[in-house]
Formats: C-alpha cells, sequence, structure tokens
C-alpha cells in the first residue's frame, strides 16, 4: 500500500468512526455530563457499571469519541437505564435527582432537546464550571466526598481536555 492510500484509508477510518459517533446520540440528563466527566468504573451495581463504562468509555473516550452526539433529556437516560435505584419511569431518590439535573442545566446552559457533542460538552463545562463549584452542584450526591469528580473537573482544566 502506498503512503497516500495509507493516509486516505487513514482518513477513512476516522471519518467513519466520526459518522458512527454521531449516528446514534447518547442521551444524557443534565447532571450526567459532569458524572460521565468524573467516571472511573464505580457504579451502583455491575449492571449499571458495566453500562456506564460502555457509554463513557466505549464511545465519549474512544478514538473520535469527541464527536459523540448527545440529547439532553428530562427524564430517564441511557446511563440511568440498569441502574438499581430506577423506580419505572422514575428513580428511588427522584427529589434529589431533580435538584442536581437543574443546577447542572442552570450551570451548562442545557435544557431537554438540545443536542451537543461530547467535545463541545467539554468546552462547555471548562468555560462554565470552575473547581470547587461541585460541592454545590452536586450537593447531595454520595460520590461527591471521593473527590474523584472534583479531580476530573480540575484535570479537565488543566489539559483542556486533550
Ligand atoms: S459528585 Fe455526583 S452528581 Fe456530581 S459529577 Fe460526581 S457523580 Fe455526578
Amino acid at each position: 500500500m502506498s503512503g497516500g492510500a495509507g493516509v486516505e484509508a487513514e482518513a477513512g477510518a476516522e471519518a467513519g468512526a466520526e459518522a458512527a459517533a454521531q449516528a446514534d446520540a447518547v442521551r444524557f440528563r443534565p447532571h450526567h455530563f459532569l458524572c460521565a466527566l468524573g467516571f472511573v468504573g464505580k457504579g451502583y451495581s455491575d449492571r449499571f457499571t458495566a453500562n456506564m463504562a460502555a457509554i463513557v468509555e466505549g464511545r465519549l473516550r474512544a478514538p473520535g469519541g469527541a464527536a459523540t452526539a448527545i440529547e439532553v433529556v428530562g427524564r430517564l437516560d441511557d446511563i440511568c437505564a440498569p441502574c438499581p435505584r430506577r423506580a419505572g419511569a422514575l428513580c428511588s431518590v427522584q427529589a434529589k435527582i431533580d435538584r442536581l439535573d437543574a443546577a447542572h442545566a442552570a450551570a451548562l446552559g442545557l435544557a431537554p432537546g438540545d443536542r451537543i457533542r461530547w467535545g463541545e460538552a467539554l468546552a462547555r463545562i471548562r468555560a462554565r464550571v470552575r473547581p470547587g463549584d461541585l460541592a454545590r452542584l452536586c450537593a447531595g450526591c454520595e460520590w461527591l466526598e471521593l473527590g474523584l469528580c472534583e479531580a476530573a473537573l480540575a484535570r479537565l482544566h488543566a489539559t483542556g481536555g486533550r
């Protein structure tokens, strides 16, 4: 294979990955953008964690993942689906989830029905959520005190998501 053909094949593969990334949008409720940023392979059950890993590590953090389309929803989303705390169409701690969603939607300037690529979401988080803000935005979340999400936010500010 000539160098030119190799470059073309590479460009084709990248275009294919981008097209696939945009094909079926991931559905996120507003507070799950920051949760996805901070995800380190822990969750509420094995099924929950495997599903979240497939979304976050298998799509958002995979090569070309910045192009992944995300649809903002105001209800159960693709991360909630296998959660052991789900109670039908709601969460067993729905009032807390509503508070988290409202705080994160306001902070990110996102509303149900919006579509945004993961790379754009990272830029938006960096522009609008400062290190230290999660103590307020995520008040009541049991993962907050572990500091993993704040650490991820600090890394995003330090590296610009690269
Ligand atoms: S502290 Fe909780 S709500 Fe906030 S980003 Fe982390 S997991 Fe999500």
